[in-house]
């Protein structure tokens, strides 16, 4: 067989070369130990948190180190393509604060090494299809999907390995002029890699696993499609090679096709990128009890939309996802709880590498402890920019109210043990709204201790003596005064001891006093949150029960 003529029946449009290709797409000039990194996500409108999850260790990796990270849209499929799915890619990424160098933008590309959406790299494929016919490691198949489904049903029933290879690979000695003939006639073909026969094993060090050792590939595996448009394994190949990526960070599920990436790293004579292959997001089952793979049909918080529409700050998801990814990082947060989390030295070698475990509590409880540390005023504009996506009301109040806002947002932050009652813009924007009249609303029942003849007595007495100038212990010997004249014991622990001496304790005073005042028996300190509302509608409120 003439392979030139064949390549050139193949791809008669192509006259580049891999040389073209090389010297087009040399390699970056970078600082000694730069890595170059990339996500590779498809244009589906899914972006998943196994996304992100790659995207954050893709960055680290590569700006912990002075190098470059990159976005790939991995766009072969386009049965599957949804419209504007670049920009949701993008957005969903920037919303949690990772930033690409290059790669795909909104309208383009920004880069040297693009295009970087893969239909656009249709060109680039074919220079090394056609290299690799030329060299007799590539040929066209004419197969239809009824013969490879036959071909399937055999190897079960035999119990063999499935797959095109050996003698199942009937178009692998067609002569050039059978191949012409099929053409001619108007039979599609697929372009497939010429396996070798072959019980060798191949062993890849994987930065995560470890040394990885399987067989060697054997199977004659579909380079491009019919369409022309490559495969994932070919475009990975080619892609990372040419836009020289020192780090392919991906799901473990691309494991098992290994083989063939290797094979045609070897092939083209190539150095195979560092592969991290990472572990797949699992939760725990509410009904079995056990461990599973999140689900997009089951399973809410797989999607990265449920974290932005929950509001959940991208510095609680960075924190939860660190400490999925590294054993150490909680460690490291402990030891330095104020660190920035890029001052946090990410390493490879520490991942899990048994399912990562996405806990919905825990990830709440990191992000109480996240906005905790945060000051008020980021806490501020991170909230009011969720809420003018997601919450207009809300926005325009505490656009109205940014000095109250503040103030309620430190509320409680100097004690010694600091409250930590946010969680997530969305329940910001419940657990503040007593702050405003607005949104202020009853929500807890007034302690049944308290009968209405007392409780308005109380508030007539409380407002009488109400000094808004009175500090904490004054206001609060006030407080006791009154709850001592009203029947009610001073020290809860009397009221303990004898309950019948007394109608109730102080704590039924000041837990009706606080339901008057925020809605809530669990809220802030009163002293302090009526410093924040200010004389006028602590009044107000605390008039209507008189
Ligand atoms: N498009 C592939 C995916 O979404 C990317 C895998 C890779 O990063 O190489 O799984």
């Amino acid at each position: 067989m003439d392979n030139n003529a064949l390549a050139q029946l193949l791809f008669p449009d192509v006259t580049a070369s891999p040389d073209d290709m090389e010297k087009r797409f040399p390699p970056r000039q970078l600082p000694e130990g730069a890595n170059v990194t990339r996500i590779g996500p498809s244009p589906t409108g899914f972006v998943h948190l196994g996304n992100l999850y790659n995207a954050l260790i893709g960055e680290r990796i590569a700006h912990q180190s002075g190098g470059v990270f990159y976005l790939r849209i991995e766009d072969t499929d386009s049965k599957r393509e949804v419209e504007g799915a670049v920009d949701t890619v993008i957005n969903a990424m920037n919303y949690f604060g990772v930033h690409f160098d290059e790669g795909a933008v909104s309208d383009g590309d920004n880069g040297a090494y693009g295009p970087y959406r893969q239909r656009q790299r249709k060109d680039i494929y074919h220079v090394f299809a056609k290299h690799l016919v030329e060299r007799e490691l590539a040929y066209p198949c004419f197969m239809t999907a009824e013969e490879i489904d036959e071909i399937r049903e055999q190897q079960t029933a035999n119990k063999e390995n499935p797959g095109i290879y050996g003698k199942y690979a009937k178009c692998r000695d067609l002569t050039i002029e059978q191949i012409k003939e099929n053409i001619d006639a108007g039979k599609e073909w697929v372009l497939r890699f010429r396996g070798t026969e072959t019980d060798e094993y191949i062993s890849v060090v994987d930065a995560v696993r470890g040394k990885l050792e399987m067989p060697r590939n054997n199977m004659d595996f579909v380079l491009l499609k019919s369409d022309g448009i490559p495969t994932y394994h070919f475009a990975h190949v080619v892609d990372d090679h040419l836009m020289r990526s020192t780090h392919v960070i991906r799901g473990e599920e691309w494991i098992s096709s290994l083989p063939m990436h290797v094979e045609l790293f070897n092939v083209l004579g190539w150095k195979q990128p560092i592969y991290c292959h990472t572990a797949t997001l699992m939760k725990i089952d509410e009904e079995t009890g056990g461990k599973r793979k999140l689900s997009k049909r089951k399973d809410p918080e797989l999607a990265l939309s449920y974290y932005q529409q929950e509001g959940i700050s991208p510095d609680a998801i960075w924190e939860f996802l660190l400490t999925l990814l590294n054993s150490n990082f909680e460690e490291w947060r402990i030891a330095n709880p104020d660190a920035d989390i890029n001052e946090f030295p990410y390493s490879l070698s520490k991942m899990s590498i048994s399912g990562a475990l996405v806990d919905l509590d825990k990830l709440r409880s990191i992000s109480k402890d996240v906005i905790g540390r945060m000051p008020a005023e980021k806490i501020y504009s991170e909230w009011l920019g969720w809420c003018e996506k997601y919450n207009a009301d809300f926005a325009d109040l505490i656009r109205r109210y940014p000095e109250r806002t503040i103030a309620a947002l430190n509320v409680g932050r100097n004690a010694a043990k600091p409250r930590k009652d946010l969680e997530t813009w969305k329940q910001a924007c419940d657990f503040m709204s007593f702050y405003y009249d607005e949104t202020f609303k009853i929500s807890d029942d007034m302690p049944a201790e308290v009968d209405d003849a007392t409780r308005k007595e109380f508030f007539a007495e409380y407002l009488s003596s109400y000094d808004h100038s009175d500090d904490s212990s004054v206001w609060f010997d006030k407080v006791k005064a009154i709850t001592d004249k009203l029947g009610f014991a001073v020290k809860p622990k009397d009221y303990k001891k004898n309950p019948d001496q007394f109608k109730g304790s102080i704590v039924h005073i000041t837990n009706m006093l606080r339901i008057a005042l925020t809605g809530h028996a669990n809220a802030p300190d009163i002293h302090e949150v009526s410093h924040v509302l200010g004389e006028d509608i602590v009044r107000a409120r605390l008039e209507k029960f008189v």
